[in-house]
């Protein structure tokens, strides 16, 4: 199947739900595989540019400009979408050493393979990547582009993720999600109905996210749970690690590891704390990022400790 911005790309539309057997007690987990729409685009990264690449389309743009850090999902995908629907992309990365180790990135040499230029900055400039005067830079270098922002939230991206539920989901009573920049989540919120709830599990540590939200999402009923970010944005720990092979092992299903492992963690323990009502069917959305785990190896190797393993 084709779809209208990646034209020449197999995605996959219908997307499966798969139970997880727990056997904790009475609830009911269920995991949607977002993370199947494609290897690249993968999971929420689809839904958030699907809608871009269409206003940037209709806007005559001829290049897509993004922000990331070395294994930014977001630029995966930003480059590959792109090449398909035929962007040029450029990409701001975070770091400026980096630039003489592309071969070395997977993330990075992937994107630079769809055609994407990159742009290394210090982490430095990079604080500073949403004021105007560094944006007014941007257009002088590169005149004409579409800004996709850090992350790829804004409006366009929200849109897209009130896509991700159906109404075969309305069975569901509670949707649990990652949460990056709070885009994906405020999409969820404003499509699900009077009797479900979102728990939205960040990534990172850190308040800001609830005010981000709120900016989006249309009505009430959620809640982060920030007891899972495991040391903070990237971070990960043995223990991590041994869960999502261990999950790999009982469920065939990867997770990757700065996101969804997380959340899935949470869940799980959540589950084991008694937490959720009796009998509540709970739905997991797996956002996605598999294409992260080839690089967190790389890092995982050099200060030798376990790796992922999905054999
Ligand atoms: C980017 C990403 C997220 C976070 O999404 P936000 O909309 O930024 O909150 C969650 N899961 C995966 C796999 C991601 O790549």
């Amino acid at each position: 199947m084709c779809c209208i911005f990646v034209p020449n790309t197999i995605v996959l539309l219908e997307i499966p739900t798969q139970k997880i057997q727990l056997n904790v007690n009475s609830v009911s987990v269920f995991i949607k595989r977002e993370d199947l729409i494609h290897s690249i685009i993968s999971g929420n990264k689809f839904r958030k540019l699907k809608y871009n690449l269409v206003q940037a389309k209709a806007e005559n743009h001829k290049t897509l400009l993004t922000f990331g850090g070395a294994f930014s999902n977001h630029i995966a995908a930003v480059a590959f979408a792109g090449k398909e629907s035929g962007f040029k992309t450029i990409g701001i990365i975070r770091g400026d050493e980096l630039k003489s180790k592309i071969d070395e990135n997977p993330t990075l040499k992937l994107a630079q393979e769809c055609g994407m230029q990159f742009e290394f900055i210090t982490r430095e400039s990079y604080r500073h990547k949403n004021e105007v005067g560094f944006l007014d830079d941007l257009k002088q270098k590169f005149n004409d582009f579409y800004l996709v922002p850090e992350g790829g939230t804004n409006k366009f991206a929200v849109k897209g993720c009130e896509e991700i539920l159906t109404k075969e989901d309305s069975q569901y009573d509670f949707i649990c999600c990652a949460v990056g920049t709070g885009g994906t989540i405020s999409g969820i919120i404003n499509s699900i109905l009077p009797h479900q709830k979102v728990l939205g599990f960040p990534a990172l540590k850190g308040n800001f996210l609830k005010d981000e939200i709120r900016n989006f999402a249309k009505n009430k009923n959620w809640e982060l749970i920030a007891a899972y970010p495991f040391g903070g944005y990237g971070k990960i720990t043995p223990e991590l690690i041994h869960f999502m092979n261990q999950f790999y092992l009982e469920t065939k299903i990867p997770l990757d590891p700065i996101y969804t492992a997380k959340m899935v963690f949470g869940v799980i323990d959540l589950v084991q704390k008694n937490y959720f009502p009796e009998n509540s069917k709970i739905l997991l959305i797996h956002t996605g990022g598999i294409q992260g785990i080839q690089g967190m190896n790389l890092k995982l190797k050099a200060k030798k400790l376990p790796l992922i393993d999905f054999q």
